[in-house]
């Protein structure tokens, strides 16, 4: 599992975000049962059914070469543990659609668009603070969320 990963975070390319995102989704079905373990049965299960060009990829201000350069190097000696958290967090990063608009909150971060697992509900969310909005009103950040597809960013930002 180490190696595998670690692979895919070298062949990591700015340029060809797609084919990383679904080498991210392939080693997560491939390492299911492992995955069952440490990741949220609802939020796993939303992701394993992620299509590759149903998402807006890499539209954040993270710097992902170097993160994926970073991590190439972590998940040499990781658990199984952090290697699952890790990789379901890169999703996140991956493919989380960020608003031009800043976070009312810190104003240190824009806001990222994020979805249920049941993709029902829409938020906005920051992930320097935490605080997240639905419907124009501050909410808990819910335990669970997944990156919105195109088609709910696209919905969300023309309503
Ligand atoms: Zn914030």
């Amino acid at each position: 599992m180490n190696q595998e990963i670690v692979q895919i975070y070298k062949e990591f390319d700015k340029n060809s975000l797609t084919s990383f995102f679904e080498n991210l989704l392939n080693f997560i079905k491939k390492y299911d049962e492992t995955f069952k373990l440490y990741v949220f049965k609802d939020s796993l299960e939303a992701i394993e059914k992620f299509q590759k060009h149903e998402f807006y990829l890499g539209t954040t201000d993270d710097n992902l070469e170097g993160l994926a350069l970073f991590y190439s190097k972590e998940m040499f000696k990781a658990t199984e543990k952090e290697i699952c958290g890790n990789v379901v967090h890169m999703i996140w990063d991956v493919a989380t659609f960020m608003t031009d608009e800043l976070c009312p909150s810190c104003q240190d971060s824009n806001l990222k668009i994020a979805s249920s697992t049941d993709q029902n509900n829409i938020y906005k969310t920051c992930d320097n603070c935490l605080i997240t909005i639905e419907k124009g009103q501050f909410i808990e950040r819910p335990e669970e969320m997944i990156p919105a597809t195109r088609k709910q960013v696209d919905y969300f930002l023309e309503n």
